[in-house]
């Protein structure tokens, strides 16, 4: 083939010289040495007229223009043209020759806002250029390269391995469908290069001295160009909004922009990322051997992870204010929330967070802050998972009933759900707050057992209902609250145990039974949260429910904070104790924020409970809650979320241990998984104050992280599962610096 390209160069262009391949990611390109100096050789594929073509068209035009000297020019073959037609191994091919640009690749220069100003200029010069020639150019297919084409690489997420970059690329590619997709036809548009990545971008003297490879060129919203200059340009960079606001402010001073063109540019970076990842994971899969295919690739993962941190309001406020553009924020009305809103509620915090928007473990404000979620367990698989997100937008599109009527995702949920439990717990009960399932938990023991009473532990925590509150001696004892019902057992803590007294709380609770007369159920969490993130001692709940069985009595476990994978060992967190209890109630993480929630329990129980009196619920077991709820199942089990929360959780904790040899003030690490308490006490006395400062300065830091117990000292940690060690890493320095300041 080579020496059928040496005549082909001389035939057609009077060239020889040495050929030295170049990586190319579809053409095949060259290097060619002459005695008059040197050029790059492009052989293209077959088929790719119209396209080869356009760009040099796109380049006459440039050729002649402001930015004449930063753009090859095509050599011209002997017979003038721009490019020829040769045979190539048999096959037509397209060559053209471009001269060699002098200088280094952005890919392998140093990185300034001031070099980004000038490769903005240079980028806007180009596109006002190619505005102005009034050139016009389409491909037939669409081509996924054209960044208004993004979401066509969502085909391809399946081949992303890893799971938190897979699920970040999802949600880059959906944002792009619902943000930037609809607000294309309002941009000026333009031909633009499409592809100044730092592979087609030269530099020399800390300037940009050329630009090539117009293969991309597409005609597109113009704000492009600097989107995907940005995506390649801030890979590996740390001062990424330093960067882009240089960028923006070059290419601004060349072609202005419009505000809304800065709105979108966010999401327009994070889109390219994502196509790059998502297009190499799928020619990885093809292809595994041409490397070129996959330069860009680990740069953009790690690039698409810290992107997500960045919160957008941040990012487009400090554009527009780099531009002179109002930043154009509004306040949520706090006299509205006052005066409208009932006043039962309490807001976190000294100075309130007023909420924009999420993604996965990050938050972020209207102030542009982005915080990291420490505590929020219900946005189970992330916040804003867009299987989850999707999954219900889908299904409220489509349909949404009651279950009178007979429809597949009731049915598949169901059974998904089920199979998640042990043996004989088979049979759901779909409704829409823990509270609810906690109520109607209670009234099947009722219902069952004929009888009333119910034992719980102190501090615990089990709705809002009247029937929640009466069982939640957190609400019940406390500031409001009416005192124990006569029909409640309280029993003590189980804090208060060590595993060698545990036959005492059996005691406890069988001379509770006695002097009640009866027992319809004992409700315990399977690990306390609001009475302070309390692990059952070894053996508790074996020990609890013999005596309550004994009784005739029923066994409830709540798993509303502390189920669906959490503690990482086990899916449920009553397993951890090896029992089997007769109902489950679970509920947050259900819908990770859809309201939905559950009781399971036995075929037998079950059947005794359908008396005659139907139960019916009006939200409960919705065709779009169903199709959530499966989502959110099939994301835990897609994404390993239970044995992430394991790894992640025993570093977490390990951590936490460490932390609390060099600062005494941590009396006791515990928890499972992404389930743990930080208990603080000083002198002897439990550091309520302190916790509540601690809690204040890591909000400071961009840290969201909340207290429970009796005393309001300890440190609940239930983030969502998507938490990563560096959020770990994160947490642990905020902690240590706060605890070194006092
Ligand atoms: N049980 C437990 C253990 C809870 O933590 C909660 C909510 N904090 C509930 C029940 C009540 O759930 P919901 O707020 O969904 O009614």
């Amino acid at each position: 083939m080579e020496q059928e390209i040496h005549n082909a160069l001389a035939s057609n262009y009077g060239l020889s010289g040495t050929l030295e391949p170049l990586a190319g990611y579809e053409d095949l390109n060259f290097r060619l040495s002459t005695s008059t100096g040197e050029f790059v050789v492009k052989i293209s594929k077959p088929g790719q007229e119209d396209n080869i073509a356009m760009q040099c068209k796109v380049m006459d035009v440039l050729a002649s223009s402001s930015v004449a000297k930063l753009i090859p020019g095509q050599i011209r073959s002997i017979d003038g043209n721009a490019y020829e037609r040769v045979q190539l191994s048999g096959e037509n091919r397209l060559v053209r020759v471009i001269p060699w640009l002098k200088g280094d690749l952005l890919a392998h220069s140093a990185r300034s806002p001031e070099l980004f100003r000038h490769f903005g200029s240079v980028l806007g010069e180009i596109d006002r250029n190619l505005q102005e020639a009034n050139l016009w150019h389409a491909r037939k297919d669409p081509y996924e390269w054209d960044l208004q084409m993004a979401h066509h690489s969502l085909r391809y997420l399946r081949f992303i391995e890893d799971a938190a970059v897979r699920r970040i690329t999802h949600y880059f590619l959906a944002r792009f469908e619902e943000l930037c997709l609809p607000a294309f036809i309002d941009l000026p548009k333009s031909v633009i290069h499409s592809d100044a990545n730092d592979y087609n971008v030269v530099i020399q003297d800390s300037k940009v001295s050329g630009v090539f490879d117009f293969g991309d060129a597409v005609y597109a919203p113009r704000i492009c160009e600097i989107a995907i200059a940005l995506a390649y340009g801030l890979m590996g960079q740390d001062e990424i909004i330093e960067l882009a606001e240089a960028m923006v402010s070059g290419y601004h001073g060349s072609l202005p922009m419009k505000p809304e063109e800065i709105d979108i540019l966010y999401y327009l970076i994070a889109a390219r990322l994502a196509v790059t990842i998502a297009k190499a994971a799928h020619a990885r899969h093809q292809n595994p051997e041409n490397a070129y295919l996959l330069v860009s690739e680990a740069p953009a993962r790690t690039l698409i992870q810290k992107w997500v941190e960045i919160n957008p309001i941040h990012f487009t406020s400090r554009m527009r204010q780099r531009l002179g553009m109002e930043t154009g924020q509004v306040d949520a009305d706090r006299q509205d929330r006052d005066r409208y809103v009932n006043p039962s509620l309490s807001i976190a915090y000294s100075e309130p967070i007023e909420m924009k928007g999420a993604a996965f473990q990050y938050m972020y404000a209207a102030d542009g802050t982005t915080y990291l979620d420490c505590v929020n367990n219900i946005c189970h698989v992330g916040h804003c998972h867009p299987d989850v997100a999707r999954a219900g937008s889908r299904q409220m599109a489509q349909l949404n009933t009651n279950t009178r009527y007979v429809y597949d995702s009731l049915n598949r949920y169901s059974k998904h759900l089920a199979g998640k439990f042990p043996d004989p717990l088979e049979v759901v009960y779909l409704v829409n707050s823990g509270s609810e399932a906690g109520d109607l938990a209670q009234r099947i023991a009722r219902t069952i057992t004929g009888k009333r009473a119910v034992a719980v532990v102190d501090h615990a925590y089990h709705g809002n209902t009247l029937a929640g509150i009466e069982v939640s001696p957190y609400k019940y004892k406390s500031r409001g609250g009416t005192g124990k019902a006569p029909h409640v057992m309280e029993l003590p803590s189980p804090s208060t145990y060590s595993d060698l007294e545990i036959s005492k709380s059996e005691e406890e609770l069988a001379h509770a039974i006695d002097q009640q007369g009866e027992i319809a159920a004992l409700y315990c969490e399977s690990i306390v949260g609001c009475g302070g993130q309390v692990v059952l001692p070894e053996g508790y709940l074996k020990g609890m429910y013999r005596v309550t069985r004994d009784a005739g009595g029923l066994c409830i476990a709540d798993e509303v904070q502390v189920g669906f994978g959490r503690v990482g060992e086990t899916f449920w967190a009553f397993e951890l104790q090896g029992v089997v209890p007769d109902i489950v109630v679970i509920g947050k993480p259900m819908g990770n924020g859809h309201p939905m929630a559950a009781v399971v329990t036995t075929r037998p129980i079950a059947d005794a409970f359908d008396n005659g009196m139907e139960y019916f619920s009006s939200f409960g077991g919705n065709p779009v809650s169903c199709e959530i709820g499966n989502a959110v199942l099939r994301v835990i089990e897609n994404e390993k979320l239970q044995q992430h929360a394991k790894e992640v959780g025993e570093y977490f904790k390990s951590r936490l241990a460490d932390l609390a040899r060099s600062h005494p003030i941590i009396s006791d690490v515990r928890g499972h998984g992404l389930f743990l308490g930080v208990e603080l006490t000083a002198e002897r006395a439990p550091a309520t104050q302190l916790t509540r400062e601690l809690i204040e300065y890591m909000k400071s830091q961009g840290i969201l992280l909340s207290s429970d117990g009796p005393d309001n000292n300890v440190l609940k940690i239930k983030p969502p599962m998507t938490f990563n060690r560096s959020n770990v890493d994160t947490v642990i320095a905020g902690i240590d610096a706060f605890l070194k300041s006092i």
